[in-house]
């Protein structure tokens, strides 16, 4: 009778340890299955960091590609004479190093421009004639609208010169 019982609580054991091993299989799967999955999105997002970078590069690129243009247009897009109001209304006829100036330019070979000496001078006269020559190049009535950056080097019954100091986008 004893005998019996122990075989009884034997089997009850065995049952016990092959349930909780069932168990503990089934733990172990869904923890593997749990692993694959963070796996795939790993992996998913790992391909999102490579695409982000090297979407990263081809936009530094064309950032880099688009500063060559401006530059290029910069030196040559631009045609002297040209009138750009931020800087006055009167032309911009000099530039040099990227700096734009009002006033007598460097091909004015006028006897009175002996050795370009009047260069970037603006002439401001107190009359007003419309018959006077070159108003929209260096001769103006009114220097505030001409040119926004100038200094007066000479003042004269008739008119004051102006010396045109630069400006700069
Ligand atoms: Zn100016």
């Amino acid at each position: 009778m004893l005998e019996y019982m122990y075989s009884i609580l034997l089997m009850l054991n065995l049952l016990f340890i092959i349930t909780g091993n069932h168990k503990v299989k089934g733990i172990i799967k869904d923890k593997t299955n749990e692993i694959l999955l963070l796996k795939k999105e790993n992996d998913t997002l790992s391909d999102e960091i490579i695409n982000i970078v090297n979407l990263n590069l081809k936009l530094e690129d064309e950032v880099r590609y688009f500063k060559k243009v401006i530059e290029e247009n910069d030196k040559s897009d631009i045609f002297i004479p040209f009138m750009e109001k931020e800087f006055g209304t009167g032309l911009i006829r000099v530039c040099e190093d990227g700096v734009y100036y009002h006033g007598v330019c460097e091909e004015e070979k006028q006897k009175w421009n002996k050795d370009n000496k009047c260069s970037r001078q603006i002439y401001e006269y107190r009359v007003k004639n419309n018959t006077r020559k070159n108003l929209d190049n260096y001769n103006t009535f009114n220097i505030d609208e001409f040119c926004n950056n100038c200094l007066l080097i000479k003042d004269k019954n008739k008119y004051k010169i102006f010396e045109c100091q630069g400006h700069q986008y």
